[in-house]
């Protein structure tokens, strides 16, 4: 299937520099793994960093900075989860190496599941599962939401998503995604600050959901 919705290039040129946080980077990798024009892009603006990396003047390195940088890249690779069990079918490679908390509803034909990472600051990252026509609450959000469609489909007024397509929102975006009626919707998710529902339903849910 064709994709048709990219993350933007500025988010791919954060993801090529390392800028991203953890929790949207590993978003925006599941959607790499499918895509290959935007592995393309990102590859392009690697070596455009390369290059200007190589222009730089080499600044002299104090003594032991290699022992000390291999002793860091040691620390962090300690902190990683020791058993992953993000092992479910057909999830991207991206997650392997995370722990996920268990699926946790949220509300009618609505669940989700916490990616467990080791460092996430205020983005949580989760998998959200909806049923075959499921209308989710009408919601805004307080900082940027990453979508990543895996399985499934959805629309709203931004257009039809499909599985490999990737939606970006900011907090300026007030949509209501209803899932196609064929087949569940499975999507990874980086949202930033909170999710606030509007509407009925959201009046109804907003006192128990925290996502
Ligand atoms: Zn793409």
């Amino acid at each position: 299937m064709t994709i048709r919705h990219h993350p933007s290039d500025e988010t791919l040129a954060a993801y090529a520099a390392g800028t991203l946080d953890l929790g949207r980077r590993v978003v925006v990798a599941s959607h790499l793994e499918r895509c290959a024009a935007c592995r393309r892009f990102v590859r392009g603006a690697e070596q455009v960093g390369g290059v200007m990396l190589e222009d730089l003047s080499p600044a002299p390195m104090s003594e032991h900075a290699l022992a000390r940088t291999l002793a860091r890249i040691d620390r962090e690779h300690s902190r990683q989860p020791a058993k992953p069990v993000a092992n479910e079918p057909g999830l991207p490679a991206c997650l392997k190496p995370y722990e996920m908390g268990r699926w946790r509803w949220v509300g009618p034909g609505v669940e989700m599941r916490p990616i467990l990472l080791p460092e996430s600051g205020n983005v949580r990252v989760f998998l959200l599962k909806a049923g075959p026509g499921t209308r989710l609450p009408q919601h805004t959000h307080e900082g940027s939401e990453l979508t990543s469609i895996l399985v499934g489909s959805f629309h709203h007024e931004g257009g039809d998503f499909f599985a490999g397509d990737f939606e970006e929102a900011d907090g300026d975006v007030e949509h209501r995604p209803i899932v196609g009626t064929d087949m569940a919707c499975i999507c990874l998710v980086a949202l930033e600050g909170q999710l606030k529902l509007s509407g009925f339903i959201g009046a109804l849910l907003n006192p128990f959901v925290r996502l």
